[in-house]
C-alpha cells in the first residue's frame, strides 16, 4: 500500500489509485464534475482540484487523474484551492446557468451568481460523452473537433458520426449539462447534439407493438454478442 496523508490524515491508498479514490476510501468528499467512476478520468474540469505538496514544492493538480506516491500530502480545502475550484465553478456556471448539475456545485461553493458574462452554450467539453462511448458503448461515434482553419486557437467542439453512431443514448444520459438530448417519438429516436440531430428507426415489438429501441443498435447488439437477430423481435416486457 501506499502511504499518504489527505487534510493531515494518514491514508492508506491502493498502487496505482488516484487522489480521489484514495480519498473517497476515507470518506473525505472532493467534488466533481467531468468524473464517472466507470470510465477513465479526463481532468478537464479542473473541479477535484487539490493541492499536493512533494520535495517542499506544493501545486495545485486534478485529484481524479493525479496517481498516489508515497510521502504525498494532499490537501483538500485550503483557502487556496477554494479559490481556484470557485473559479472553475463561476466560469461553467457563467457559460451554463440553466445546468443543475453545475447550480448544485455552485450552492455547494456559496457561489450565487458568476461575476462574468460568458456566452452561454451547454457543452463543456467535459469528454464525459466521448468516453462512454469509446470505452462503454465501443462504437467511438463522438470526437472532439477544431472549429475553422485556427486549429490550435478556437475552442473544439464535440461531433458525433452519422455512420457510427447507434443511438444507444448513453452519451445523453451521462451528459451533465444536457448538451445531448434524446426523445423518442412513434417509430423515430432523434438525438440533438451539439452537432446536429441524427435520427433512428426504433424496432417494434411483434407482440405488444411498441417501439422500443433503435434498429442501429439492436443490429449491433447482435453482431456483438453473436446472438441471432430475431432475439429482438420481442422487446424486454413480452419477453418470457
Ligand atoms: S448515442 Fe451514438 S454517440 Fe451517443 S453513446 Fe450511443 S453510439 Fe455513442
Amino acid at each position: 500500500m501506499v502511504k499518504i496523508t489527505i487534510d493531515n490524515q494518514a491514508v492508506e491508498a491502493e498502487p496505482g489509485s488516484t487522489i480521489l479514490e484514495a480519498a473517497s476510501k476515507v470518506g473525505i468528499y472532493i467534488p466533481t464534475l467531468c468524473y464517472n467512476e466507470s470510465l477513465s478520468p479526463g481532468g478537464s474540469c479542473r473541479v477535484c482540484v487539490v493541492e499536493i505538496a512533494t520535495n517542499g514544492k506544493s501545486e495545485l493538480t486534478a485529484a481524479c487523474t493525479y496517481l498516489v506516491e508515497e510521502g504525498l500530502q494532499v490537501k483538500t480545502s485550503s483557502e487556496r484551492i477554494m479559490r481556484a475550484r470557485r473559479l472553475a465553478v463561476e466560469l461553467l456556471l457563467a457559460q451554463h446557468p440553466h445546468s443543475n448539475k453545475i447550480q448544485e456545485l455552485a450552492r455547494k461553493l456559496g457561489i450565487e451568481k458568476p461575476r462574468f458574462t460568458l456566452a452561454e452554450k451547454e457543452c463543456i467539453l467535459c469528454g464525459l460523452c466521448v468516453r462512454a462511448c469509446h470505452e462503454i458503448v465501443g462504437t467511438d461515434a463522438i470526437s472532439f473537433v477544431a472549429q475553422g482553419l485556427n486549429r490550435g486557437v478556437d475552442q473544439p467542439f464535440i461531433k458525433h458520426s452519422e455512420i457510427k453512431c447507434i443511438g444507444c443514448d448513453s452519451c445523453a444520459y451521462i451528459c451533465p449539462t444536457e448538451a445531448i438530448t434524446v426523445e423518442d417519438v412513434g417509430d423515430t429516436r432523434t438525438l440533438t447534439t451539439p452537432s446536429g440531430k441524427l435520427e433512428f428507426k426504433l424496432k417494434k415489438c411483434k407482440i405488444c407493438g411498441s417501439y422500443w429501441a433503435p434498429e442501429k443498435q439492436l443490429e449491433y447488439i447482435a453482431k456483438q454478442s453473436k446472438v441471432p437477430p430475431e432475439t429482438f423481435d420481442v422487446c424486454p416486457n413480452c419477453r418470457d
